[in-house]
């Protein structure tokens, strides 16, 4: 029999992928399955390449359902057969979540496991709606209370009389739907109508959304608001520090949801940025990239490197698999030393400068016309190589070939347009929810509206807004028929951004 595996019981936090621990993080990473709950934000799943099947109890689009016994029984199974298991779970695994069961189930069948604890909704939430459960003057405990109990039980085990007199702040998980009778027993029970009261709404994602009031009058507001699931009920004097520290429902882009089409495993820096700003990153990758198969011809180009007098690079990514390939081939920077190197923008020389190399040219404007412009004053009688991708544009072999060099290309990476997006991503164009794309390239432009039209028909329809990253990449843009809203002043990710910000305000 083989070895037996390892489950963890990891926490991902409540929303805010930037919420799950470093540890969890690292099990991830070594996990070789995961199996995830549909809390769980989809892009905490960048962390690990293992297959990631999500655990749903209603029978969906995104996979079968499974009830208790038969994760359990997944998680048994896995175990047995040798793998490192991630069970990923939101918030934390144990807080209402029924990672225990999980646990006990893991322990009887002689399976080892380790549990990692996650930020729970209720502290999460409240926080980052600028509520603090425990402000010294306002509340000296706080209590977890499900609201929504097995409907097995024969009778409640909340005594609501007791609660009514806990010297603290109550938080009710799954609660949403009995708001109203959790309310009106609360007061029966002789807890002041006048208690303020918070209901938070998808708690520390894009989408939160709190509404504040009174034991009296909380049940009506929220229905007004049209509040989702999952909610958190606080009920405390503790709601009333949200007037002032309500931080993070103010942030620029709070609310809004940002598809960023850059390649999986390049996207985090653009992701991370979209949560500094208050809006949710979605990943919808459009291009997908793949190493070689047969490296022969980078091989051979590397073996000729004294050859060429230039060194053209036009992507991060070009930047990384070539280096590599020349490293692990034997060679290092010293190989360059007679060249000259020229990138195509700020991002691919800054990963040229971490490789502890310095572009001789980068263009003012990030564009391969700009590259080659600035390019054709010096190559006359000069060999150029460019490390590309499988597919670009013929710009830089035109012009610098009409300026008298010598050009070739060695292909260092494949470069492929995705299909579809994930189906989450197509269920949150359905919804309405998703505010913005960026696109990045020309040839993203015209993916992204291959597979939007594809999928939903007409583009001029979506209630999507559309930034370019430039003038080169709006124009193909509006070739294929996407509406631009805005381009960036200065061509990164980074612009990309900053144009959707002077959009929104
Ligand atoms: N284990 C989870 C809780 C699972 S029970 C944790 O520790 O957070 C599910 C309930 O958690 C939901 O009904 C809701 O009350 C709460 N919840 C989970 N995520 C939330 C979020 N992002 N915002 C508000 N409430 C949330």
């Amino acid at each position: 029999m083989s070895q037996v595996g390892k489950v963890y019981l990891v926490g991902a936090g409540p929303g805010d992928p930037g919420l799950i621990t470093l540890k969890g993080v690292k099990c991830l990473a070594e996990a070789d399955l995961v199996l995830y709950d549909g809390l769980v934000n989809p892009l905490i799943l960048r962390h690990t390449n293992a297959t990631a099947e999500r655990t749903s109890r209603v029978q969906d689009s995104t996979g079968p359902k499974l009830n208790q016994a038969q994760i359990n029984q997944r998680l048994v199974q896995a175990g047995l057969e040798g793998k490192t298991v991630v069970r990923l779970k939101g918030g934390d695994p144990f807080i209402f979540g029924r990672g225990s069961e999980e646990a006990a189930a893991l322990a009887a069948a002689g399976i080892p496991y380790e549990v990692v604890p996650g930020i729970t909704a209720a502290t999460a939430a409240s926080e980052y709606a600028g509520i603090s459960l425990t402000h010294r003057d306002l509340a000296s405990a706080v209590a977890f209370v499900t609201g929504h109990e097995d409907p097995q039980k024969p009778a409640s085990s909340l005594d609501y009389q007791e609660l009514a007199k806990f010297p603290g702040t109550l938080v009710f998980y799954m609660g949403l739907h009995r708001i109203q009778a959790i309310a009106e027993e609360l007061s029966k029970a002789g807890k002041s109508a006048t208690t303020p009261v918070a209901v938070i709404s998808r708690g520390s994602t894009a989408f939160q959304k709190t509404v504040t009031g009174t034991l009296a009058d909380i049940a009506t507001l929220v229905s007004e608001a049209e509040l989702k699931a999952p909610s958190l009920i606080i009920v405390g004097e503790c709601v009333s520090q949200r007037s002032k520290i309500n931080w993070f429902e103010q942030l620029p882009l709070a609310g809004k949801t940002i598809g960023i089409t850059r390649p999986e495993g390049h996207a985090d820096n653009a992701i991370d940025r979209t949560f500094e700003l208050g809006a949710q990153a979605v990943l919808m990758p459009t291009i997908d990239i793949q190493p070689l198969t047969d490296w022969t011809c980078v091989d051979e180009t590397i073996n000729r490197l004294a050859e060429y007098d230039w060194l053209i690079f036009t992507s991060v990514i070009g930047v990384d698999a070539f280096l590599k390939r020349l490293w692990e081939t034997g060679g290092d920077a010293r190989k360059l030393s007679q060249m000259k190197l020229a990138c195509i923008g700020p991002a691919t020389a800054l990963r040229l400068e971490q490789y502890h190399l310095r572009a001789d040219v980068v263009p003012e404007t990030y564009r391969a016309e700009a590259l080659a412009d600035a390019l054709a004053p010096h190559v006359a009688n000069q060999r150029v190589l460019w490390a590309c991708a499988s597919r670009g544009r013929d710009v830089l072999p035109t012009v610098l070939r009409e300026a008298g060099a010598t050009f070739e290309r060695v292909v260092v990476y494949e470069h492929h347009d995705v299909e579809e997006f994930p189906a989450d991503v197509h269920a949150l164009i359905a919804a309405h929810e998703l505010d913005w794309i960026g696109l990045s390239s020309p040839s993203i432009a015209r993916n992204v509206a291959r597979i939007l039209q594809q999928k939903f028909g007409s583009l001029k329809t979506l209630p999507i807004k559309f930034a370019a990253i430039s003038p080169v990449t709006e124009q193909a843009a509006i070739e294929v028929g996407l509406p631009i809203t805005i381009v960036a002043q200065t061509h990164t990710w980074d612009g990309i951004f900053e144009a959707i910000l002077s959009s929104e305000q």
